[in-house]
């Protein structure tokens, strides 16, 4: 189970406004609140997680730098079915934009940074901001919109 490739939402706080650097994206004013981010890991969902989880590391995906600030509050996961496993390489790129379509159709989601972990597709951006409101509970809230999702 070490390296389940798969999905994987991660929900953050930001604490307060805080302008920051992400890699050549360039500097962007991000407001405090709910933040969430779709990703995929081909090389295992335990070991990416746990690698978004560290606090001191080179900085290298785009997340990477908006967590230097924000905090993490939830992860959820979405394994590939084993059907999905051994084929999966060409598939995987469209099932995480799937899924950020998902996510993205909440009526509190906005775009705040257009190419946040998109570079490689053609969606907005794979990171969603909340408009106030959205409550502390976002993550569940979000959650259960996506629970409709299926490989
Ligand atoms: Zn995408």
């Amino acid at each position: 189970m070490a390296g389940t490739p798969g999905l994987y939402l991660i929900f953050m706080e930001l604490g307060k406004d805080k302008e920051i650097k992400v890699g050549k994206l360039g500097c962007f004013a991000f407001p405090s609140g709910h933040y969430s981010y779709t990703g995929s890991a081909m090389g295992g969902l335990e070991a990416r997680l746990a690698r978004h989880r560290r606090g001191a590391k080179r900085l290298f995906w785009h997340i990477d730098y908006l967590l230097q600030w924000a905090r993490i509050v939830d992860i959820r996961t979405f394994p590939f079915p084993e059907r999905l496993e051994e084929q999966s390489t060409p598939l995987t790129p469209r099932l995480e934009c799937r899924l950020n379509q998902i996510v993205l159709g909440h009526p509190k989601a906005q775009v705040l940074v257009p190419g946040f972990g998109s570079s490689d597709c053609h969606c907005p951006s794979h990171l969603a901001y909340y408009l106030e409101g959205i409550g502390f509970s976002f993550s569940d809230r979000i959650y259960g919109k996506v629970l409709s999702f299926r490989f």
